[in-house]
């Protein structure tokens, strides 16, 4: 139900843990973080409070400046952490706001190519498929772009990869998304207020918009895949 993400200059876990708890007000019953770190993709589920990740962090630290979060609101498969996000497929690493609803028919063409599915959820299919494009060959922007095509739903998305430490990919499609913009830093969040105690220059995308994100720059298309002129704005925060 919340979607945080960060390329940072600092550990990732505590920032993106803090912004997840600025949208408890949302509500969830999971939560999750994914970083990548020395070119490896690694996660960490937790169900319920926003502590229960915290604490799991405490025992088992997921290092990185690099990462994704997400608290979850089920709507496809149980509260349960096979079923928390971020869900990873190989090389890839999802977070998901929303419903995808063609997401049965996505099954099927995995499914009949014989890829098998760990969890419940709509988002696994994100994942399997930018794998799936990502084993053809596509480089992580361009599977994700692919991936994109197929999906119809309403969605927010953040995508990590493997070997790139400097890349994240958002999505909006009727679910908002807000990127942040720091001193050699970007964010994204589902809502700015996520972001408050990092950034208060904002890019917020429209609808259909997708993102290429590194530390340094913002590429932002249209859902026509055109490049897109989003304004950064500076927002009054309540912190
Ligand atoms: N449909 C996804 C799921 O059930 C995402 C739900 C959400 O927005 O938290 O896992």
């Amino acid at each position: 139900c919340g979607i945080v993400g960060v390329l940072g200059n600092h550990e990732a876990a505590p920032i993106l843990v803090d912004a997840l708890k600025r949208l408890e007000y949302r509500g969830y019953d999971s939560a999750g973080i994914a970083t990548v770190h020395d070119g490896a993709l690694d996660r960490r589920r937790a169900m319920g409070k926003l502590v229960n990740l915290s604490d799991l962090l405490v025992h088992e630290p997921l290092a990185g400046k690099s990462g994704i979060g997400h608290t979850r609101w089920a709507t496809h498969g149980a509260p349960s952490i096979t079923n928390a996000h971020p869900h990873q497929a190989g090389p890839v690493a999802v977070v998901h706001n929303g419903i995808i609803e063609n997401f049965r028919e996505l099954r099927e063409e995995l499914a009949a190519k014989g890829i098998g599915f760990v969890t419940e959820t709509d988002t696994e299919t994100i994942a399997l498929l930018t794998q799936g494009f990502m084993a053809d060959g596509l480089a992580p922007v361009d599977a994700a772009e692919a991936t994109l095509a197929k999906l119809d739903g309403a969605f927010a998305l953040a995508f990590l990869f493997e070997g790139e430490e400097d890349l994240m990919v958002a999505a909006r499609k009727g679910s908002p998304l807000a990127i942040g913009h720091g001193e050699g830093e970007m964010f994204v969040g589902s809502d700015a207020i996520a972001l408050a105690p990092m950034t208060n220059k904002i890019t917020y995308l429209e609808e259909g918009d997708w993102a290429v994100l590194t530390r340094t720059s913002l590429v932002i298309r249209d859902a026509q895949g055109e490049l897109a002129n989003r304004e950064m704005r500076t927002i009054q925060l309540e912190d």
